[in-house]
């Protein structure tokens, strides 16, 4: 029996479509085929069990030869096979019928045909000139069958020789595609792909190093776990495999903080496991760590538009046949079930914080600082997961003591409510340079945050907004009384002129370029000559602007800062009654304020140093 033919209608367009538009993911022939062959095989061991076939099942799995200087490639099951009908109908028909159609609607997103069809067997003529199956159905009496076709649309299909069940596709590559008739090539697709499928897959022999060189040993080389950790129940698995299975994934990475067992079968299925990686730098932030796989079958590992953007910063595995394959990125953000999982998954990663939270407190407290930058990020991207996140998220204070928010707020609430019954929380973002200031509220007996990461000045604005009559003020951005007023504040009683002497006498001995706001305040005759803050509103509008919060009017503004004159300290009092001439020791109390704030440098630094050598060598030799 010979038999030409011409396959489904429209074929004339579907090739070159194949061929060109496809270019750049030419590697995933071998996934499309292996995944064949894995079914073909699973589909057999399904007869077997519902006992349709009860001859010989034999070791079910996958062969993979390449021959590099024949130039092909041969994928092998002993899996169902198929009769010379059903090559007929799945081969020829099937794939292309409606193809006319359907391209002409369709024409522009190539994406959707793709997906249309399930490129599936044909895929193999991307790389390939000449493609031949032969298989052997599995049924009493069928007779082995050779389908060849060369890439144009006509085939042949004969007897073949093929004695065992099964079925056999030879590739024969096509010149300008020869990297896939290479051993290396074929060998890294092969762990990217197919690492994970249910069936063996062998890819030659085990090989070992005898007499110089390596030489072939007995055993098959299987090149993948066909029961990966995430197809297991969660009770059968221990710390340790979760930890050997995430150093598998990525061998150079550090131990993950925690994982999550992803686990669904209705209304989506889904499995997976996903780790919260150590997150050191903020700016080694890696996305994209997380790998998709259907039904063991690796898919892709950029996985924007199924999971929400802040769990992108998660590692693992997401294993799930109800996530679209071949459909455009931006299609998967509108589907359902897309849009059913991710919002699963979110839930999922929140609950298993919030147990963390509840059982394993020291852990989370341990691992929280490589921890904050994702939670933080997830709160503010998320509002669902906010919500959720306002019970297990914590603070960690100056003195490294870490709070959740209910107790926090418990701890400060007597000491640190205003005057307008709001609670004020003081926060650092630099326990150096804000030395000073975070050693004069803890002598108050008010308790000072720690907010130093990159996200914190959103996560400022956000906590704000989602804790009920709460401020929060960085130490450093007025002075203590004020920053926590409890009584309406007496300001000192100055006229006009005194006004305006004070603040030229003021900014004359401070560094230029910057905005200042000369204020005059009664702090007490122990305080310090002058403050120096910067207001919190204008810095945290600044610094969000430099991240990219949109607000550039305020990125390019000055430097804006208050300075705070005391009037009741006793040198300034003595400086106003000299009608400000004193302007050496004007300019020293300024450049005190200066020091504290880290802002007197340079040649100011040089003359401040050498002034006050001078002050104390008159006032201890006089
Ligand atoms: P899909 O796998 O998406 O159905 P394919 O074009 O890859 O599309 O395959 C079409 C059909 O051909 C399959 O559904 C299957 O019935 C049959 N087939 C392909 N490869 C094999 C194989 N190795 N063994 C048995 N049947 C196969």
């Amino acid at each position: 029996m010979t038999n030409t033919g011409k396959i489904g209608v429209t074929t004339e367009n579907i090739f070159p479509v194949i061929k060109q538009f496809l270019y750049s993911d030419h590697e995933i022939f071998l996934r499309e085929l292996v995944a064949n062959a894995v079914d073909a095989d699973q589909k057999m061991k399904a007869l077997a069990a519902s006992g349709e076939f009860a001859g010989e099942l034999g070791d079910l799995k996958v062969k993979i030869d390449l021959d590099e200087a024949a130039g092909t490639l041969k994928i092998t099951d002993n899996g169902i096979g198929m009769t010379e009908e059903e090559v007929d109908k799945y081969i020829n028909q099937i794939a292309f019928s409606s193809a006319g159609e359907f391209l002409e609607k369709y024409k522009d997103n190539i994406g959707a045909i793709i997906g249309h069809f399930g490129l599936g067997f044909y895929s193999a003529f991307m790389v390939a000139k000449t493609v031949t199956i032969d298989t052997l159905s599995w049924k009493d009496g069928a007779k082995a069958v050779r389908w060849t076709c060369d890439g144009n649309p006509e085939f042949q299909m004969s007897e073949s020789d093929k004695a065992e069940r099964g079925t056999t596709i030879t590739l024969l590559i096509a010149d300008d595609e020869k990297e896939y008739a290479t051993k290396s090539r074929i060998q890294t697709l092969l762990n990217k792909y197919c690492k994970f499928m249910p069936v063996p897959v062998v890819f030659g022999k085990q090989q070992e190093w005898k007499d110089g060189k390596y030489v072939d040993k007995e055993e098959d080389n299987v090149i993948n776990t066909v029961e990966p950790i995430w197809t297991k129940a969660p009770a059968d698995l221990k710390d340790e495999d979760y930890d050997k299975f995430y150093q598998a994934l990525y061998p150079m990475a550090d131990e993950p903080l925690f994982h999550i067992h992803l686990n669904v079968d209705y209304p989506f299925n889904l499995t997976g496991v996903l780790y919260f990686p150590k997150i050191k730098d903020k700016l080694e932030v890696q996305k994209n760590k997380i790998q998709l796989y259907c039904n063991q079958m690796f898919v892709t590992d950029s996985v924007e538009n199924i999971v929400p953007d802040f769990l992108t910063l998660l590692h693992g595995v997401i294993d799930s046949p109800d996530i679209p394959l071949n459909v455009s990125r931006s299609y998967l953000q509108s589907d359902a079930n897309v849009k059913k999982i991710s919002g699963y998954i979110t839930k999922k990663v929140a609950d298993r914080l919030d147990e963390i939270f509840r059982n394993e407190r020291e852990a989370l407290e341990n691992k929280w600082d490589n921890l904050k930058l994702f939670i933080e990020y997830g709160m503010l991207s998320d509002e669902k997961f906010c919500d959720r996140a306002m019970k297990f998220c914590l603070l960690k204070n100056t003195d490294g003591k870490y709070f959740s928010l209910e107790d926090y707020r418990k701890g400060i609430e007597g000491e640190q409510t205003d005057k307008d019954s709001k609670v004020v929380y003081l926060y650092a973002t630099d326990t150096e340079a804000q030395y000073s200031f975070i050693e004069a509220a803890k002598a108050k007996g008010y308790d000072v945050l720690l907010l130093d990461c990159q996200l914190d000045s959103h996560f400022v604005n956000l906590l704000e907004n989602k804790i009920e009559n709460s401020r929060f003020a960085r130490v450093d951005s007025d002075t203590i009384e004020k920053l926590i007023p409890k009584t309406e504040q007496i300001k000192p009683e100055l006229s006009e002129d005194a006004k305006k002497e004070l603040d030229e006498a003021v900014k004359a001995v401070l560094p230029e370029g910057n905005d200042y706001m000369i204020e005059a305040e009664n702090l007490g005759a122990t305080a310090a000559p002058i403050v120096i803050t910067q207001s919190e509103f204008m810095r945290r509008y600044r610094e969000m602007s430099a991240l990219g919060g949109g607000m550039n009017f305020y990125g390019e503004l000055p430097q804006a800062y208050n300075i705070v004159v005391n009037m009741e300290n006793p040198l300034v009092v003595k400086i106003v009654e000299g009608k400000y001439e004193d302007k050496e020791m004007l300019r020293q109390i300024a450049d005190l304020a200066l020091l504290s704030n880290g802002m007197l440098k340079g040649k100011a630094l040089a003359e401040f140093i050498a002034r006050s050598a001078k002050v104390v060598e008159d006032a201890y030799l006089k």
